[in-house]
């Protein structure tokens, strides 16, 4: 349940960031996160859904963008996006991950401070 801790970590720095800015709400969080992740999202919700119980983030929906796989070859260049290949253009093991890693706040919907 690496879902849970990775909730905690983002609705961490939520707080910080609606003490900072005199948020008085957070309506709405849109996460991209990389498939590389691994993160189910059902337990994710169910998660987001706990942990914000009894804080300014308790309701707010939670939306997730999965973001796709990308390796790029180290010797040609070439981009793909499967999961444990080799390069389809030349057989090189050699690939630098572009995409997948990802675990960013997307966007936020907030109540400020009249
Ligand atoms: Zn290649």
């Amino acid at each position: 349940m690496h879902e849970v801790s990775l909730v905690e970590s983002i609705v961490t720095a939520l707080e910080k960031m609606m003490e900072e800015e005199g948020w008085t709400q957070i309506s709405e969080v849109r996460l991209r996160i990389g498939v590389l992740r691994q993160v189910n999202p059902e337990i994710l919700s169910f998660a987001f859904e706990t942990v914000t119980k009894g804080t300014p983030l308790e309701g707010a929906r939670l939306f997730v963008t999965d973001v796709p796989l990308e390796y790029r070859c180290r010797e040609c260049g070439q981009m793909w996006g499967e999961e444990d290949g080799l390069c389809p253009a030349c057989g090189s093991p050699s690939r630098e991950t572009l995409a997948g890693m990802e675990l960013e706040i997307e966007s936020l919907e907030v109540e400020e401070n009249p």
